[in-house]
């Protein structure tokens, strides 16, 4: 019994290293002539060449490594490799016998971009607050000194630090629901929509906004609009995004078209519907295949968007240059993130000055 374990232990232990995602090496002569004596699937693959004899210099050129190496203890390091595409990893080396060490590798690239998005992410939270806070102290100081006995320059005052207040607040409210539409987004949406209804709340709920803004409203709806499988709630929430945008960067007297159709297909729902425009899609779903999609498209006449901005519009906080619209950069990444949810697609199509089109199309609920 103890005999057949013996033979075969190191066989299965062979074969289990094979198996494993991270590329693991054997090096055996440290210090003083280093070479792999094994090398795993995973490692054959990432360094793409004759591993098994060759010097460990030659596949590791890291100098910490090779330093961590010559010691022989057991260590980690992290180190970089260039190329097309950085990345980032940690070698764990640990001795396995005289002058013999194992070294796994573990890819930490995307853990990295993920702790650089979060850090990125509180940076710009913060600086979008503390710009609206410095306003508003600085109001309040002037209120308390210099403008104190002046009732005019009081009322004009209050009314920024009013308008900075809510500022605050829309950026606070969109936070907190970009982090609960983030938190569920795995979780398929388990309601029936009708877009046309959500559609129609939100134009009545902006119609105040489109008569300020001195913006004509056009609305459509194609009498054989599928159902989708939807959050009510979070619809709404794209559509207003959109269309409160629509109406931001419409001039007076423009009209904004909010239309609703079926598309039997996916090429369908993503063709482009603007002449002489650009088309990109900023989200497209994974492969599925649904009876079709209910497409949301609103377009307008306004001043559109330039080509290099389209790609990174539904990036949280990313504004176009030289734009001062109150908003809070946050719209179009919830819009995305719903979509997502919905495991719909999201286009952009845009010409400067001619105007822009976003289209969300969400797949049809299952008959
Ligand atoms: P905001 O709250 O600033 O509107 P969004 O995420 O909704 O944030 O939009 C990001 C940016 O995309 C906007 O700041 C604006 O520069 C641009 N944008 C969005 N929609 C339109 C549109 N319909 N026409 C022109 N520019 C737009």
């Amino acid at each position: 019994m103890s005999e057949a374990l013996t033979e075969e232990a190191p066989l299965a232990a062979e074969r289990i290293l094979e198996l494993l995602p991270d590329p693991v090496l054997v090096v055996r002569g440290a210090p003083a002539d280093p070479a792999i004596a094994y090398a795993n699937a995973a490692a054959r693959e990432l360094f793409r060449m004759e591993l098994v004899g060759a010097p460990v210099g030659a596949a590791l050129r890291h100098p910490a490594v090779l330093e961590a190496i010559d010691h022989g203890g057991p260590a980690e390091v992290a180190f970089e490799t260039i190329g097309v595409q950085p990345r980032f990893w940690r070698a764990f080396l640990r001795p396995l016998g005289e002058r013999e060490l194992t070294l796994v590798l573990r890819d930490e690239t995307d853990a990295r971009r993920t702790e650089r998005m979060r850090a990125d992410f509180l940076a710009n939270a913060s600086h979008e607050l503390r710009t609206p806070l410095a306003s508003l102290a600085g109001f309040v100081e002037t209120l308390q000194t210099h403008a104190k006995d002046d009732p005019g320059a009081r009322d004009r005052f209050l009314a920024i630090m009013a308008e900075q207040a809510g500022r605050m607040s829309r950026l606070i409210d969109d936070l907190l629901s970009l982090s609960r539409i983030e938190l569920n987004e795995h979780v398929p949406p388990s309601g029936e929509v009708d877009l046309a209804h959500v559609a129609g709340d939100v134009l009545d709920a902006t119609r105040p906004l489109a008569v300020q803004r001195g913006v004509a409203v056009e609305f459509a709806a194609a009498p054989d609009l599928p159902r989708i499988a939807g959050d009510h709630d979070q619809l709404v929430q794209v559509a207003q995004n959109l269309i409160d945008n629509a109406l931001k960067y419409s001039a007076r007297g423009q009209a904004v078209s909010v239309c609703l159709e079926a598309a039997p297909t996916l090429e369908a729902a993503r063709a482009p519907t603007r002449e002489g425009g650009v088309a990109l899609s900023l989200l497209s779903p994974d492969a599925g295949e649904p009876a079709g999609y209910a497409v949301l498209r609103i377009a307008d006449r306004g001043r559109g968007i330039a080509r290099q901005h389209l790609p990174r519009l539904a990036e949280r906080f990313y504004r176009v240059e030289g734009q001062k619209s109150g908003g809070t950069g946050l719209g179009l990444a919830i819009v995305k993130h719903v979509v997502n949810r919905h495991r719909g697609g999201l286009v952009v199509e845009s010409a400067e000055g001619e105007g822009t089109t976003f289209s969300v199309y969400l797949p049809a609920a299952s008959a």
